[in-house]
């Protein structure tokens, strides 16, 4: 198949995310995969008391990443 220039690079960039089944956070090549929203801690100090913020934008998580990180399963 020849390159075209008339194909939408969006589509294929789309494409291409879901076929390489990678992690977002890390990166690592993984089938085990949850859509998640990455939550930010931020400790309790002695002068300000802990908070934690969640991420609107849903990414891809590996197992292992949602072990160690903060986050919230996103809504199917
Ligand atoms: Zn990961």
């Amino acid at each position: 198949m020849a390159a075209g220039g008339s194909e939408d690079p969006t589509r294929e960039l789309l494409f291409d995310a879901v076929s390489e089944r990678a992690c977002e956070n890390c990166a690592r090549d993984d089938d085990d995969l949850v859509a998640v929203h990455r939550v930010y801690v931020v400790p309790e100090a002695w002068d300000t008391p802990g908070s934690r913020q969640t991420v609107d934008e849903v990414e891809l998580w590996c197992f292992s990443c949602r072990s160690q990180y903060p986050h919230e399963e996103a809504e199917a």
